[in-house]
């Protein structure tokens, strides 16, 4: 049985085993907290996205996620999930959902114990912040007997809502 932990600051500090980027569909880095991540992790880790087949052929669609190794992360895997653009995508909260299912998916079938989680599409993609927490925390609550999970939020605010939202949630 895991614990969902909620914790202001950086999530290039985490040690867990695999770290969530949101990449965009790209996958070779980016602003936010794509480009903390792949400057931590150093090359290594955009290499390690090259060599990820569909980076050469077919873009990560939204929604999706891919695996690779950490490079200088303290950890074993960065799982990079491209999430919903709020303002263009179509079905933004069925990509979001996505988004987070398709990482615990992969973080389960690489073994993983820990998986850490910066607040996806709540930077330049613009999701509103409340609907964003709700999707990310309701589906934790349906893996936690499995991992420990992590959310790192950036900034204060973001951080209050996840605290009140989980909170409403598990009825404290
Ligand atoms: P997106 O494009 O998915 O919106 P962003 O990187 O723009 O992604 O922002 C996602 C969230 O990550 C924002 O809340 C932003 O403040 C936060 N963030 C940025 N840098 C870091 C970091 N080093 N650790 C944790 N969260 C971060």
């Amino acid at each position: 049985m895991g614990q969902i932990h909620i914790l202001k600051g950086d999530i290039t500090t985490a040690k867990v085993d695999a770290i969530v980027n949101a990449a965009n569909s790209r996958m070779l880095g980016g602003g936010g907290v794509d480009g903390a991540i792949h400057r931590a992790a150093g090359p290594k880790l955009l290499a390690e996205c090259q060599k990820v087949a569909q980076v050469n052929c077919v873009r990560c669609p939204t929604g999706e996620a891919r695996i690779t190794t950490a490079g200088n992360l303290h950890a074993n895997y960065v799982i990079h999930t491209v999430g919903p653009i709020y303002n263009v995508d179509k079905a933004p909260r069925e990509h979001l959902k996505n988004a987070y299912e398709n990482s615990f998916k992969l973080a389960l079938e690489h073994d993983c114990k820990s998986i850490a989680f910066p607040a996806i599409s709540c930077g330049v993609y613009m999701y509103p912040h409340q609907e964003a927490c709700e999707i990310a925390l309701s589906i934790a609550l349906e893996y936690v007997n499995r991992l420990d999970i992590y959310f790192y939020l950036f900034d204060e605010p973001l951080f209050d809502v996840y605290e009140k939202t989980y909170q409403q949630l598990v009825g404290q």
